[in-house]
């Protein structure tokens, strides 16, 4: 994934790094297993199971998993 349209018609990508769209999610057992070490560092950490981006625009939540450009999971604002 390197750009979308969100549907409020927001242009999403992750050229710029760091940015403000894509989010690095784990769940509390995968951190866990990652820091479970003497010493982590930023290299050590794997990449997270899914792609999570967020428009900064209406909060729309879109993840991905693989290559798959379809998201396998929408997230919308209800408040
Ligand atoms: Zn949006």
């Amino acid at each position: 994934m390197a750009k979308m349209i969100c549907t409020c018609g927001t242009k999403l990508s992750n050229h710029e790094v760091p940015n403000d769209i894509e989010l690095v999610v784990y769940t509390d057992r995968e951190w866990e297993k990652i820091c479970d070490c003497d010493s982590i560092q930023p290299w050590m950490i794997p990449l997270p199971k899914y792609d999570v981006w967020r428009c900064p625009i209406c909060k729309s939540i879109y993840v991905y998993e693989g290559d798959n450009e379809t998201p396998v999971m929408i997230y919308r604002l209800e408040k």
